[in-house]
């Protein structure tokens, strides 16, 4: 694969681009150049655009049943390819092997509830609404969609929306994030053995020309984005202009709270694994811990002991717990935020910067660091950094915590960690963010529930993931229908 141009999958053959702005994919551990992605012209996005369009008058005429057997025979595919695809996601994310897998089961799994479409798409039916008359709700499929998608989980962020997307009937187009292509190259090669009807999968690589080819051409009816708020915000707006449905997942900023009477060992673990785990790329990554009264010290104690201990390098090495950040320039913004909350009078308990990794010095690293004292004001606590930094806050009571989350503008995730049924009741009932933990740290929603995300961590209403996933890509047709019981004596 080293140094190949990546191909386009268009109407069921691959496709080079005719871009001639390519831009080299690296290895984030070594800054090794793995291949090239041509950034394609908005002319490629009318070839799969059409390609999905014809594919799409057939496709949604085939029952549902049998359009999920690809979707079946894809699902046997990723576990039969998984160490190989597990290892690619590590070489162009950094993220661990550990990691890796983990995203790719979240994949499978969509794929696995997507199978159920036959059931999940059915429709509802009344007999007799009036003498006479019935009426019922049929789902339709929409036509053609697409998923732009961000860096830090290749495999399985397309699959929240691909798999039941094409199960409902609609035809589809992928435009991988440009720092990790390889990925959904590799899994587009699976694709191919699955046996789709061509036109029916597409996959356009590409950046913010491609996207803006996707956003405005008229045959697209649905885009899936996740990514960055700002640019969420941009999609929402074009896609809105252009007459589609859209659904975007933008950034984040997770705060985890701590009670006293949380278990002081378990809270310190998942909240380690939320905050440096995928190297704080996760768009669930606890990024803000509140400690309650007398939380402050054993945790502080113990978070910090965990951060300094995390062992750092290349994510293919079997005892490494954190590989790096996605890019030098990512890496160089991390540090930078980390010296804006010093000087906003933060204390850098933990300092992960410029560190030192033997062999690996052309890599993007920054280890743990722990924020101590963030001002509730300051720009550590309202700025996603999309690193392993966490920053530590202090109150004396649970309304409090609940106040500090609720006046961030974010609402991707907030944890509690506690003993108390009640402070934990009160806390689901009263935090406002879309996805909650009762000590978890990474409150990931399963493949059967929808990927939630509140306030300016999501624009849309629909979801990603199981039944919200199904409305997204259906439009509703209601009929009311009579039939004479006269005309029947003919018969
Ligand atoms: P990004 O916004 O830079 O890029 C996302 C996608 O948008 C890419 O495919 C990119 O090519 C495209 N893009 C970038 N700039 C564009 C522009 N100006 N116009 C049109 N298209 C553009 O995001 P990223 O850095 O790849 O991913 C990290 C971000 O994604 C973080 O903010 C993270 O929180 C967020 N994220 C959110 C969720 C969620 O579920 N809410 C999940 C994963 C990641």
């Amino acid at each position: 694969m080293s140094n190949a141009v990546l191909k386009n999958y268009i109407n069921g053959e691959w496709r080079l681009s005719s871009a001639s702005d390519r831009l080299p994919v690296h290895n984030p551990a070594t800054a090794q150049v793995l291949a090239e992605v041509p950034l394609s012209p908005g002319d490629e996005v009318n070839q799969a655009t059409a390609a999905a369009a014809q594919a799409f008058l057939a496709w949604r005429r085939v029952p549902a049943v049998e359009r999920v057997q690809p979707l079946f025979r894809l699902k046997g595919l990723l576990e039969a390819h998984a160490d190989e695809l597990a290892r690619l996601i590590t070489q162009e994310c950094g993220k661990t092997l550990k990691e890796s897998r983990g995203e790719l089961q979240r994949a499978i799994e969509n794929v696995e509830v997507a199978c159920g479409i036959p059931t999940a798409m059915q429709g509802t039916f009344s007999e007799d609404i009036a003498r006479g008359i019935d009426e019922f709700m049929i789902r339709q499929p929409l036509g053609v969609a697409a998923a732009i998608a961000p860096f830090n989980f290749p495999a399985m962020i397309p699959f929240w929306f691909m798999p039941y997307a094409i199960a409902c009937g609609n035809t589809y187009l992928v435009k991988p994030s440009e720092k990790v292509p390889l990925t959904m190259q590799k899994i587009f090669e699976l694709i191919d053995q699955a046996d789709f009807p061509a036109g029916v999968l597409n996959l356009v690589n590409g950046a913010k020309e491609t996207v803006d080819a996707i956003l405005q051409h008229p045959d697209i009816r649905a885009i899936s984005f996740v990514g960055s708020s700002p640019v969420a915000r941009y999609i929402y707006a074009q896609a809105a202009t252009h007459g589609k449905r859209v659904q975007c997942q933008g950034g984040a900023k997770n705060p985890i709270i701590v009670l006293p009477d949380a278990d002081m060992e378990m809270t310190t673990r998942i909240a380690a694994d939320s905050a440096f785990g995928c190297a704080g790329q996760r768009c669930l990554a606890a990024s803000l811990a509140v400690t309650v009264g007398e939380a402050k010290q054993p945790f502080t104690e113990a978070i910090a002991d965990a951060a300094a201990q995390r062992i750092t390098g290349n994510g293919l090495e079997a005892n490494v717990q954190m590989g790096p950040v996605i890019t030098a320039q990512s890496r160089d913004r991390i540090e930078a935020l980390i010296q804006q909350g010093a000087d906003e009078g933060a204390q850098v308990l933990v300092d992960g910067r410029q560190p030192q990794i033997a062999g690996l010095a052309n890599g993007s690293f920054v280890k743990p660091t722990i924020l101590q004292g963030v001002p509730p004001d300051g720009t550590i606590a309202s700025t996603e950094i999309f690193g392993p930094v966490l920053g530590l806050m202090h109150v004396e009571t649970v309304e409090e915590a609940i106040a500090l989350v609720n006046r961030s503008p974010w609402g991707n995730m907030a944890c509690l960690f506690t003993n108390s049924g009640a402070a934990a009741r009160k806390f689901r009932s009263e935090a406002e963010a879309g996805n909650i933990g009762i000590n978890i740290g990474v409150a990931a929603p399963m493949a059967f529930f929808p990927f939630s995300g509140w306030k300016d961590s999501f624009f849309g209403d629909l979801h990603g993931q199981s039944h919200h996933a199904v409305e997204f890509f259906t439009q509703t047709k209601v009929v009311v229908e009579r039939w004479p019981k006269e005309w029947s004596r003919q018969f």
